[in-house]
């Protein structure tokens, strides 16, 4: 990395120190010409592709702007909202692709909105998979319906299990 000073073509890494939320590394370099001292921060790269075509530098903010509007008067705090903007980005990372379309990151975002509120679920999938009638709606509470009811039942029989091996009162 050249020296933003005096343009000195190396640097020496004098620190490096993880973020916390461990997605980006802060490192002050120093440069051996001019000795003056500067700070970059690595992070993975992770682009959106616009439909124009244009690429732009992913943003939770943008990901909490998108949601913000299917949350509107439901039970969901700015820092909910921070919280699943930061799982939509982890999803996205984890996929491993450096850049993403609206479609894929609409998609990242359903699963941590559903866990959090299924109201504002259901606002944000009728917009994002474009609903047009009230059978898409029934069909999408219907899914929502027997998952739950499958977990509600997985849950009782963990918790059937567990009361065999210790009663509680
Ligand atoms: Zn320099």
């Amino acid at each position: 990395m050249h020296c933003p000073f005096c343009r000195h073509a190396d640097s020496r890494v004098v620190d490096s120190r993880t973020s916390d939320d461990g997605l980006s590394i802060r490192r002050r370099r120093q440069c051996p010409q001019c000795n003056r001292r500067f700070t970059t921060i690595e992070t993975a790269s992770l682009s959106v592709v616009k439909r124009s075509g244009a690429t732009e530098p992913f943003s939770r903010e943008k990901i909490v702007n998108g949601v913000r509007k299917a949350c509107q008067g439901r039970p969901v705090s700015d820092d909910d909202l921070a919280v699943l903007a930061q799982r939509v980005e982890e999803n996205l990372r984890a996929s491993g692709s450096a850049e993403l379309d609206a479609y894929e990151i609409g998609l990242a975002i359903l699963g941590p909105l559903r866990d959090l509120d299924e109201v504002a679920y259901l606002r944000f999938a009728s917009v994002y998979q474009a609903f047009n009638s009230l059978e898409d709606f029934e069909a999408a509470i219907t899914v929502l319906r027997a998952e739950n009811e499958a977990a509600d039942a997985a849950r009782a029989a963990t918790a059937g299990s567990a009361s065999e091996d210790a009663p509680t009162a």
